[in-house]
């Protein structure tokens, strides 16, 4: 097993790495003896796999959601809250979130607003989730726009067990990986690398090589966070590849492209408008061709309309006064802020079109 620690400004936590090591959770929390009781929150497909060996021999109570994007919601957020009341968690208690990113989401927000804050873990079970189990953000998503409603909530533990990787749907550990990739890029190209050199898709990768890719996905994600809790300042590097990202997954309807599909588009998108800022050449072809060996899309889809994509990066949450916002790459591991004109944008985003 391996043990991360992530540096935040209400102290620490640790992100344990490992296999198998889910059904020893009680004895993997600091405060075991310290809760008053434990209330599992999971999803239908993670529960149909995993709830039995986290509960073991215990009754604990726990609430399903529905698996999917459309469980961030206030419905669902509601009915848990309420879930919550009647198994009369008090103060003392502690939520855990066992699933992926969606009810990692909507259990640490939960957590973070039942009786103004208690104390969640995460057992995260898909790849993607090794992004969001860490760092804090909650929240659930508005019909005006995702992730809107929400709160810094850091877990107290985080515990990774590879062995429920395995159970993942092909197209789930390719949106993961996107963002394992994004981490290697803004950060390490070492890593970067190594990622490369393993010429094989992430499900085929061995435990071990599963295991020393959390942890340098994980290192990279709580190095930032350490600096930047409440993005600031250079959290804002995580959305590499996110401009464009979120404006295809927006267009195309949630749900037809996953998360990290649609970040891997923008990605390539990014390190081409990377390559023309900064006058450099910075591995767009190679890599391009490495994400098509993995079955990542690497171009906006033909029936998406550029205009409309030009119009909602200009109003992504993370836009700033309407103007056009990109995290670029002056080299690999090195990212920067850039303001860029609605035109070159657009001309670039021609040449990025699907043939
Ligand atoms: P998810 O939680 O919906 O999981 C994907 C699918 O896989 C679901 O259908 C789920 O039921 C199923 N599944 C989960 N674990 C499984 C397993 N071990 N075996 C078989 N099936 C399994 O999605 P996700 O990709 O993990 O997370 C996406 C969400 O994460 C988005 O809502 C996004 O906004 C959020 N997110 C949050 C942060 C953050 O910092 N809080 C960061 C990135 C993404
Ligand atoms: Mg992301």
């Amino acid at each position: 097993m391996d043990t991360i620690r992530i540096e935040t400004s209400g102290g620490s936590y640790p992100v344990h790495i490992g296999k198998g090591i889910r059904t020893k959770w009680r004895e993997l929390i600091d405060d075991y003896a310290s809760y008053s009781s434990f209330f599992i929150i999971t999803d239908e497909a993670v529960e149909a796999h995993y709830l039995s060996s986290i509960l073991g021999e215990e009754k604990l109570s726990y609430f399903i959601v529905p698996s999917g994007e459309e469980s961030k919601s206030f419905e669902q957020y509601h009915q848990c809250m309420t879930a919550l009341l009647e198994a009369e968690l008090d103060r003392k208690s502690c939520i855990i979130s066992l699933g992926g990113g969606v009810v990692g989401d909507l259990a640490g927000f939960a957590a973070a607003t039942y009786m103004r804050g208690i104390d969640f873990i995460q057992i995260p079970t898909t790849l993607l989730a090794h992004d969001s189990s860490v760092g804090g953000k909650t929240g659930i998503n508005h019909e005006l726009g995702k992730n809107l409603i929400g709160a810094f909530h850091q877990p107290a533990a985080v515990i990774y067990d590879i062995e429920c990787l395995r159970t993942l749907p092909d197209r789930e550990w390719r949106s993961g990986f996107s963002e394992v990739i994004k981490h290697a890029l803004i950060h390490d190209e070492t890593f970067l690398n190594w990622l490369v050199d393993r010429r094989k898709a992430v499900q085929n990768y061995s435990d071990e090589e599963l295991q020393f890719m959390l942890k340098k996905g994980i290192n990279v994600k709580g190095a930032i966070v350490k600096e930047d809790e409440r993005e600031t300042g250079v959290r804002a590097y995580l959305n590499f590849g996110h401009t464009l990202g979120h404006a295809i997954e927006a267009e195309l309807g949630y749900g037809k492209v996953t998360h990290g599909e649609a970040v891997a588009i923008g990605m390539i998108f990014a390190l081409r408008m990377s390559e023309e800022y900064f006058q450099t050449k910075l591995r767009m072809d190679e890599l391009r061709i490495w994400f098509e060996s993995l079955g990542l899309p690497v171009a906006v889809p033909r029936e998406l309309d550029i205009m409309k994509l030009l119009q909602r990066m200009k109003v992504d949450k993370k836009a700033e006064n309407k103007s056009l916002k990109f995290i670029l790459l002056k080299e690999i591991g090195t990212p920067t802020k850039v303001s860029i004109d609605d035109e070159a944008a657009l001309k670039l985003l021609k040449k990025s079109v699907e043939r």
